[in-house]
């Protein structure tokens, strides 16, 4: 039984990204050889977060409450909307200091070769946001890898067939770039000089 346990927690670390057989028994020996107290915080941790952790109902960032924190904050411009991929990116915005608007996360992009289409990116969901009529100009910031090129490219007729003024992240970024790995001046930058 207790070996049964132990496959089921190397299965189990195993559906991190990026982790493969041999980092999962790694994972899986060091929490129950030297920290089974890490172990039981990561399990508790765990538990809490996939209970409590939802979409905000405005941006689709993640919330524990119906909307965020950002899309509560009364001081925060509402007639700028920026679009990111993911909640990381969101964060890598924030720490630039440079933006007070607020945000859209897709929670994706594009991928047309895994099957991931127009449907499964919350496209709809963020034309009825971007048309609420404060909105003035929607940023679209997905990353300048080709995947998030391509999803900026179809945001962008899609947001401009219904009359919004859209703009994009200038091309101080390195193509390729996640958005996430970007330096800090170098996103601020490209901020300022969106076009
Ligand atoms: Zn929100």
């Amino acid at each position: 039984m207790a070996e049964h346990s132990l496959e089921a927690l190397i299965e189990a670390l195993r559906r991190l990204p990026g982790v493969g057989v041999k980092s999962a028994q790694r994972m899986a020996f060091h929490l129950l050889q030297h920290d089974r107290e890490g172990a039981q915080k990561l399990s508790a941790a765990l538990q809490a977060a996939v209970q409590g952790v939802h979409h905000c109902a405005r941006c689709h960032t993640f919330t524990e409450a119906t909307l965020c924190s950002t899309c509560l904050d009364g001081t925060r411009e509402a007639r700028q909307l920026l679009v990111v991929e993911t909640p990381a990116d969101q964060a890598a915005m924030e720490r630039t200091g440079s933006y007070r608007g607020l945000y859209f996360v897709l929670m994706g992009r594009l991928r047309p070769l895994d099957g991931v289409g127009v449907g499964d990116i919350g496209v709809q969901a963020l034309l009825e946001r971007a048309s609420d009529g404060v909105v003035q100009e929607v940023i679209l910031a997905t990353g300048f890898t080709a995947e998030g090129e391509a999803t900026a490219h179809v945001l962008a007729q899609a947001l401009k067939a219904r009359g919004l003024s859209v703009t994009r992240l200038a091309r101080g970024v390195p193509a390729g770039s996640e958005l996430e790995y970007v330096d800090l001046s170098t996103l601020a930058h490209a901020l300022s000089d969106r076009h």
